[in-house]
């Protein structure tokens, strides 16, 4: 029988009979793991709130090889983040976060940075307000296709390595970076993008997480870095991310 004591986030669950839930998580030490929480949809249970979505915990999961997931033993509190889930705009952002980690991170690719900057993510969205819910995500995900191994080339021709010095430049998806003119048309798939978003990225990328909401972007920047992000890692992921429309769908109640 093996064990594992970790600390981890809990990023989804679902229910797999009436009393026991499947919780995944992306720990620490063993990266995306699954674990059942056996009697956890029972009202009176052990586990009380430590496994709500976002909850930051230290987990025990025992193994046996009559098992096809591992029993979580015991789960505290490290960090509960409530805040994320009593705001409609954070909830939707957390959980966009999440869906990516769950998404881009194979099981047991464990990777301590991704888990730093995710406790970092997640502390940015409980203390900032709702309005820079977006630079705290945007910075994020630049960062973890950066940690993905998936690094962006930002400031010169993703190509042939020659400085961009037009305002619009085209955006290659499989070559990370914008193209010079003379780079273009070769069949890679592109799109158009303003030099400004890549520079904006460039800086976010080397900004502690935690800093980011500082840094001043114009609406229209956001939005293009917004959909910029979201075809990169729909292509890096090669399935689309969900949670996306749902914090659209958001976005669009609160402007009325
Ligand atoms: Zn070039």
């Amino acid at each position: 029988m093996g064990f594992k004591k970790t600390e981890a986030f809990v990023i989804r669950s679902f229910d797999i009979n009436e009393a026991d839930k499947i919780i995944v998580f992306y720990s620490k030490s063993f990266g995306k793991l699954r674990g059942i929480a056996r009697g956890s949809r029972k009202l009176k249970n052990r586990f009380g709130s430590s496994l709500e979505l976002f909850t930051r915990v230290q987990v025990n999961l025992f193994e046996k090889e009559t098992y096809t997931f591992p029993n979580i033993g015991q789960a505290d509190i490290i960090e509960s983040f409530s805040e994320l889930r009593g705001d409609l705009r954070k909830l939707a952002s957390a959980a966009s976060l999440v869906e990516l980690v769950d998404k881009g991170v194979g099981e047991n690719e464990e990777s301590p940075p991704l888990y730093d900057l995710m406790t970092q993510a997640l502390r940015a969205m409980v203390v900032y307000p709702e309005e820079e819910m977006d630079k705290v995500l945007i910075t994020f995900e630049i960062k973890f296709l950066t940690l993905s191994g998936y690094s962006p080339v930002l400031d010169r021709c993703a190509q042939c390595r020659n400085p961009l010095n037009t305002p619009r430049v085209l955006f290659s998806l499989s070559k990370g970076g914008g193209l010079c003119k003379g780079c273009t048309g070769e069949g890679n798939p592109v799109f158009p993008t303003s030099l400004q978003a890549l520079q904006i990225l460039k800086q976010l990328l080397k900004m502690d997480l935690e800093k980011c909401p500082r840094l001043r972007i114009s609406e229209d920047a956001q939005r293009e870095i917004k959909m910029l992000l979201r075809r990169w890692l729909d292509f890096y992921l090669e399935v689309p991310l969900k949670a996306p429309e749902f914090l659209d769908s958001i976005r669009r109640l609160a402007q009325g």
